[in-house]
This record gives structure tokens, C-alpha cells and sequence, in this order.
């Protein structure tokens, strides 16, 4: 979900257009300052370093000047001639009080060395011993001495190191004030380079100088700490002409050799990188003032895009939307530009055309398709498609479905008897009950000729036997169907089986469907039965009795139908006779076989009558003695009419002994109690119940509860006592 909603932010126009509009306010920034730092590392880097580097020689030049200074003042003294006098007199006193007891005070000079040719000192101050002779080692020193020095220029004067210092220092040779010589001697002053003078020097030029000399520097107070600190880093590089020191301090190189061209060390001088610090803060502040400019620009150019485009988009996305939801045709109507208004008519457009091909196509698709799964006569759906229909259901979930297989009974004979057409009505009104008592619901079927299915979508076995019974009492009821069938009643039988208890294959469910149908079928028609597997065995034994039973029912049932046709106060009197026998059978759970029997001997209990004398039948009073005689003869008469096409005894027993009485007062045989046989004393029961609440030629018909009492009153005389009291509640409940 999270990832989802990730991906579908990233994929938003919207979010897209900000990002490249971010972007055109980044990049040129980055541009920027990439820019920048080349210029900076380029030009401004080489312009810092061309003023430290000048900086450098002006320090390296005030040396100089200082110990030309020095050199005057060697001068000064050196050529004169009275200096020259001395030199030669060797007045050790006279130099003591002008120079080393005076000069240092004055001048604050920190090493004087006064030298006759022979290298015999005549004055000093400052020299590491009295009688130090390491200057003389110095070929510049030790040319003067020799005389070989350039007369009319200035003489050697510079650095010089001497006793671990370095020293500032001026020469000259002893001359004649006239420069005449020859040169008697040498005069050398110096000042050593301490970090007062080096102070001194800030103070008076501004520049931070300081020296390095082997492992050794010299620098002024104000900077010897930070100079210590890094002075690691900056006699490393000492070939550099300049060392940046972080991005605060810069450091100028230069060289220096002694008055001798010796190699001494290094003159440094210190600056802040002020050029470069402030050029970097103005290109930070530039950097930001670019970065709000850009921004403040994309946010305008986004506005402005969303406006003209993400605006729009999301116009048509809306309204294509709401086309989607709605399934209907639409006028994508949009602002925006020319384009965009443009576009979204001509998508409206297509759109619509899209949408209504693709409507035709669907209703013409779904109109084929509901032709080639409906049935023509009930509307129903076809067989066809109840495969498709089970199939899809079961790939919906394991849920129970229930297959209710319809067909109905009897229907050829419908047929012959009242014509395909009225055949036809019927079959579409057998459709519509079942429709109406399914509630619409579920699905049915008209599966075959007469036949019927229903797919029940999640009912118990118990709810599904409901629903199969509804639809069988709704048929058994129809006014309808009463009507187009006038004296022939139309019933269904039903049969039932689930998925997935029964089977998970569509075909092999109607099979059993089927089998729980024949079965019903075999029990007498007109009831439902829910498939069990014991069922196979009853059916496998019974196929072949099955098609012998039918005949007989079918003769059964014409045979039961003339007598009632010639009975014509009783109506249907061997049908509902047969009927209420076969309920009290069924509540007394009794075999298929009894049932059988029952059914047969119940159509065929008054067959006898067809023998009796039409005016005795009709008789409206009460029959003589001889009369009643005749009508008892019924009984023998039908086991003798029976007996010409029935084989099975039990069902001529039925016929023959239906007035025989528990008390064995009845007739033909007198038999009494369980003698009776069961088929006998079931039908006796029905017989007699449906005699009391039909009219009668001699009485009128009486009510149900009266009829009741009567059979109450005579159980255990007339009637099986136990047999009564059944039959009875089976009746008032069938009557619910
Ligand atoms: P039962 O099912 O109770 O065993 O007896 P049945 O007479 O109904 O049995 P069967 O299946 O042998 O007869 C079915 C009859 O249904 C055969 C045919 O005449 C009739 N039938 C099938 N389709 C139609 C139809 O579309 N219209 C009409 N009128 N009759 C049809
Ligand atoms: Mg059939
Ligand atoms: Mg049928």
C-alpha cells in the first residue's frame, strides 16, 4: 500500500513537472558555483598569489635596504682618513670609545668587527668570543681584507649568519676619505634579525616578516605562535613561492643568500587571504540570491505550467473519470490553452464514439448472448448454459450448490390427452411457478423437454428440500395449471443433489440429480428426493420391475379414472382415495414395494363397481338388504376384474379385502385384526375418510373434524386403532 502510493505520487504530473521545475533551479546554480570555483582557483588564486609574491620582494627589498643603511654607515666610517690613521696606529682606545663603547647606543647596532689587513681586531661588539676569527672566514669579508673589492659601488652588504643568528650587516674597506688606498682593514656593522626588530618592521611597513634558516625561524611576537605551529607545513614546501595556510592565512616565499651568494634560508612574509576570503562570501551571497531568483522563477513557470497543462490534464483525467463511472457518454469540455481545448474536444469526440460502438457492441453481444442461452418457449434459461453458469459458480468458492432436477410426470400422457399446445402453456407456467417460488434468486433451467433444473447458491440441504417442496405444492395448487389440465392433474417430481457432498463435476451432479429424480419417479411421482448413494442399489434391482410397474400404474390409473367417471358424486374418488393412503404410507415409513402396492390396490379398490348396476350406485335412499348385498360384491368382482392383469397378489388382496373391519365384521372374508393385510387396512382408512367428506348420493359431505371423530369413534372396531390416529395427523398436516 505504502509502495503503491509511492509509485503513483512519483507518477503524477504534477509532482513531475515540480521536480524539473526544481531541477531549473538547481542547475543553474550548480552551474554557478562550479563556475566560480574554477575562476576562483584559476584567476583569483593567481591574483592573490601575484600580491603575495610582490609583497614578498618589497620585504626582501626592505632587508635590503636596511643593510645598505649599514653599509653607509661602514662607509661613513671606514673611508676617512682619520679612521685610516688609527687602523694603522693601531689606537685600540680610540676605537673602543667611537665604536663598540658608542655605535651600539646609538645606533642599535649589534655587532661590530674592526680588522687591520693583518686580521688583528681592533674593536668589536658582539662577536661570540674577543678574539673570534669566523667572520674572516667569509670569502666577502676576507676579499675586502685582501683588497680586491669594486671601488666605486656600494660595498658587500645583506645577510650574513653568525653565531646561530641572522644578522642584517654593512661593509666597507678601510680607505682614505678620497678612496684612496690601499685598503688598510675592514669595517663590518650588523643588526641581528630578533623579533623586536621584526616588530619594529611591522610596525613601520605593516608586513609580517619572518625568516627561516636550517631547522631554526625567527619571526615577531605577534605571529611566532602561529608560525611555530605551521611551520612544519611551511619549511616542507620550501620551494614554493607561496603556501596557503587553510583558507585564512597565505604565506610569500623568497630565498635569501648571504653577503657571500650562500644559500641562509627563507624570507616569508604572512597575509591574510583577504582577497579571497571576500571574493568566496560574495559568491556565497551571490550563490543565494541566484538560488532565490531561480526558485522564485520555477515556482512562477510551475504555476504558470500547472495552469496551462497539469490543470487541464487533470480536467479531462476528472471528467474521462467520471465518464468511466458513470458508463455514460459525456462532452469533455476543458480551459486551457487552444491546444488543450482542441485536444479534449476531439478526445470528447472520439471518446464518445469509442464508448458508443463499444455500448452498441456490448448490448448486441449481450442480446446474442442472452439468445443462445435462453430458451425460446419459457423464457427459462437453456441447458447450454447451465453448464456455464455451475462451472462459474464453482470457481467462485467452495460454497454448496444444489441441483434441483424437475420433471414433470406424466407429461406424454398430458400431451396425448390435451395436445402439444396446451402442452406448451403448461410447460411455460410449470416455468413460471418455479420462477416465483425460487424468488428469483437463483437460476433455472429448462433443461430438457419437460425437465427443469435449479442451481440453489448456498442453501442447507435442508433449505434446498424446502424450496423443491414449495415448488411441488405450487404446482399440485396451480389454478392454472388445474385449468389446462382439467381432470388430469399436473405434478412434478423432483430430485436433488448438492456440490461439492455429491460430486464436484457438473455432469456427474445431474446424473445423481437424476437418479434421485427416478427414484421419486418410482416412489409414486409428485415428491421430492435428495440423492443418497443407497439409492443405486434400490434402482440397479428395481429397472426392469420399474417399466412393468408403469404399465400397471398406467392401466391402474385408467382403470381408476373410468370408475370415477362413472361414479360421478365421489368425483375423484380413486385418485384422492390413493392419494391419502399413500400419505399415511409414507408417514408409516413403509417400503417402495408397499408403496407400490398401495398405489395400485388404492386406483383399483373400487374396480368391482364397474360390475354394479349404475341405479343401485346412484340410488339416492338407503339401499335394501339385497341391494347392499350386490354393492358388498364389489369386493369379490374387483379381485376377480384384478386378477386378469395384476400378478401381484398383495395387490389383489388389497382390492378384495378393503371392507374387511379390525372386529372382523366386515366383508368378503371376515378377517379381523393384523389377519387383514396392512395395504387393506390403510386403504380402508382412506376409503372411508374420503367417502365421509364427499357428497354422497343418500347424504351431503361432511366436514373434515367430523369426519375425524367418525374414523376416532370406530377405531379398534372398524378400523386399525393405530393407524387411525396417524392417519389423521398426516391428513391435517397435508391440509396445511
Ligand atoms: P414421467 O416423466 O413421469 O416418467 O413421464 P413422462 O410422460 O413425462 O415421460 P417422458 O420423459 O417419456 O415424456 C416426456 C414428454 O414430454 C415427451 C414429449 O411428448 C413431451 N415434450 C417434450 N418437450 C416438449 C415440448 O416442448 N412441448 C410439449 N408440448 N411437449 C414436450
Ligand atoms: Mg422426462
Ligand atoms: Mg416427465
Amino acid at each position: 500500500m505504502y509502495k503503491k502510493n509511492i509509485k503513483g505520487i512519483l507518477n503524477n504530473l504534477g509532482f513531475k513537472v515540480g521536480t524539473y521545475m526544481l531541477l531549473v533551479a538547481i542547475v543553474p546554480l550548480m552551474i554557478y558555483l562550479i563556475l566560480n570555483n574554477i575562476v576562483i582557483s584559476k584567476y583569483f588564486l593567481e591574483i592573490e598569489q601575484t600580491s603575495i609574491m610582490s609583497k614578498t620582494q618589497k620585504a626582501n627589498k626592505i632587508f635590503q635596504s636596511e643593510a645598505l643603511d649599514l653599509e653607509e654607515l661602514a662607509k661613513d666610517s671606514g673611508v676617512w682618513d682619520v679612521f685610516y690613521e688609527k687602523i694603522e696606529e693601531k689606537d685600540i682606545e680610540w676605537f673602543k670609545g667611537d665604536y663598540s663603547g658608542w655605535l651600539p647606543h646609538v645606533f642599535n647596532i649589534d655587532l661590530i668587527l674592526i680588522a687591520n689587513k693583518n686580521r688583528e681586531i681592533m674593536d668589536q661588539y658582539g662577536l661570540k668570543y674577543r678574539n673570534d676569527s669566523q667572520l674572516f672566514a667569509d670569502n666577502t669579508i676576507s676579499s675586502i681584507l685582501k683588497g680586491d673589492y669594486d671601488e666605486k659601488k656600494n660595498y658587500p652588504h645583506g645577510i650574513k649568519r653568525y653565531n646561530g643568528n641572522l644578522y642584517i650587516i654593512g661593509t666597507s674597506p678601510v680607505l682614505l676619505s678620497d678612496y684612496g688606498g690601499p685598503s688598510r682593514g675592514v669595517v663590518v656593522f650588523g643588526k641581528k634579525i630578533t623579533p623586536k626588530f621584526l616588530q619594529d618592521i611591522k610596525d613601520k611597513f605593516g608586513y609580517h616578516i619572518f625568516f627561516s634558516y636550517g631547522n631554526e625561524f625567527v619571526s615577531n611576537t605577534e605571529i611566532s605562535k602561529y608560525i611555530e605551529e605551521h611551520f612544519h607545513t611551511i619549511s616542507k614546501s620550501n620551494n614554493k613561492k607561496t603556501i596557503e595556510l587553510g583558507k585564512s592565512k597565505i604565506v610569500g616565499s623568497i630565498p635569501i643568500k648571504d653577503i657571500s651568494d650562500e644559500k641562509v634560508g627563507h624570507l616569508y612574509i604572512l597575509e591574510s587571504r583577504d582577497i579571497f576570503l571576500s571574493t568566496l562570501s560574495l559568491i556565497r551571497k551571490n550563490a543565494l540570491w541566484i538560488f532565490i531568483l531561480s526558485c522564485s522563477l520555477s515556482l512562477f513557470l510551475g504555476i504558470k505550467l500547472k495552469n496551462i497543462i497539469v490543470n487541464p490534464m487533470k480536467d479531462l483525467e476528472n471528467q474521462i473519470n467520471k465518464m468511466t463511472e458513470k458508463g455514460s457518454l459525456i462532452d469533455v469540455k476543458t480551459k486551457g490553452t487552444n491546444e488543450f481545448i482542441n485536444l479534449s474536444i476531439n478526445l470528447g469526440k472520439t471518446l464518445n464514439q469509442m464508448a458508443d460502438s463499444i455500448y452498441r457492441h456490448k448490448k448486441e453481444n449481450k442480446n446474442l448472448r442472452m439468445i443462445s442461452n435462453t430458451d425460446g418457449l419459457t423464457s427459462l434459461y437453456n441447458h447450454r448454459y447451465f453448464y456455464e453458469c455451475f462451472n462459474k459458480k464453482i470457481t467462485e468458492g467452495r460454497r454448496p450448490i444444489t441441483v434441483l432436477f424437475c420433471d414433470i410426470d406424466k407429461f406424454k400422457l398430458i400431451n396425448d390427452i390435451h395436445g402439444h399446445i396446451i402442452g406448451d402453456m403448461i410447460l411455460k407456467e410449470v416455468g413460471n411457478i418455479i420462477n416465483k417460488s425460487v424468488q428469483g434468486n437463483d437460476l433455472i433451467f429448462r433443461y430438457g423437454g419437460e425437465e427443469f433444473a435449479v442451481l440453489l447458491d448456498n442453501y442447507t440441504s435442508e433449505e434446498s428440500f424446502g424450496i423443491a417442496e414449495e415448488i411441488r405444492i405450487n404446482i399440485v395448487r396451480s389454478r392454472i395449471l388445474q385449468k389446462y389440465s382439467g381432470d388430469l392433474p399436473v405434478t412434478i417430481s423432483i430430485g436433488l443433489a448438492s456440490y461439492p457432498t455429491d460430486s464436484l463435476d457438473a455432469k456427474d451432479l445431474i446424473e445423481k440429480a437424476d437418479k434421485a429424480l427416478y427414484f421419486a419417479k418410482q416412489n409414486g411421482r409428485n415428491q421430492c428426493c435428495i440423492y443418497k448413494e443407497e439409492i443405486n442399489e434400490v434402482l440397479l434391482e428395481n429397472s426392469a420391475e420399474f417399466a412393468k410397474q408403469e404399465i400397471l400404474i398406467d392401466s391402474a390409473l385408467a382403470i381408476g379414472a373410468a370408475i370415477d367417471a362413472k361414479d360421478v358424486y365421489t368425483g375423484k374418488h380413486s385418485e384422492l382415495v390413493t392419494k391419502y393412503s399413500l400419505l399415511l404410507a409414507e408417514k408409516l415409513q413403509l417400503s417402495v414395494q408397499d408403496k407400490y402396492v398401495i398405489r395400485i390396490g388404492a386406483l383399483l379398490h373400487d374396480c368391482g363397481k364397474i360390475g354394479i348396476p349404475d341405479d343401485i350406485i346412484h340410488k339416492p335412499n338407503r339401499l335394501t338388504e339385497e341391494e347392499f348385498n350386490i354393492i358388498k360384491n364389489h369386493t369379490i368382482l374387483g379381485n376377480n376384474i384384478a386378477k386378469h392383469f395384476v400378478k401381484n397378489p398383495a395387490i389383489i388382496a388389497c382390492v378384495r379385502n378393503h371392507h374387511e373391519r379390525w372386529d372382523g365384521k366386515g366383508y368378503p372374508d371376515g378377517l379381523s385384526g393384523e389377519s387383514i393385510p396392512i395395504h387393506a387396512r390403510i386403504v380402508c382408512i382412506a376409503d372411508a375418510y374420503h367417502a365421509m367428506v364427499s357428497n354422497r348420493p343418500y347424504r351431503k359431505s361432511l366436514s373434515k373434524d367430523v369426519a375425524f371423530e367418525e374414523l376416532r369413534n370406530n377405531k379398534g372396531t372398524q378400523f386399525d386403532p393405530e393407524l387411525v390416529d396417524i392417519f389423521i395427523k398426516t391428513v391435517q398436516e397435508d391440509l396445511l
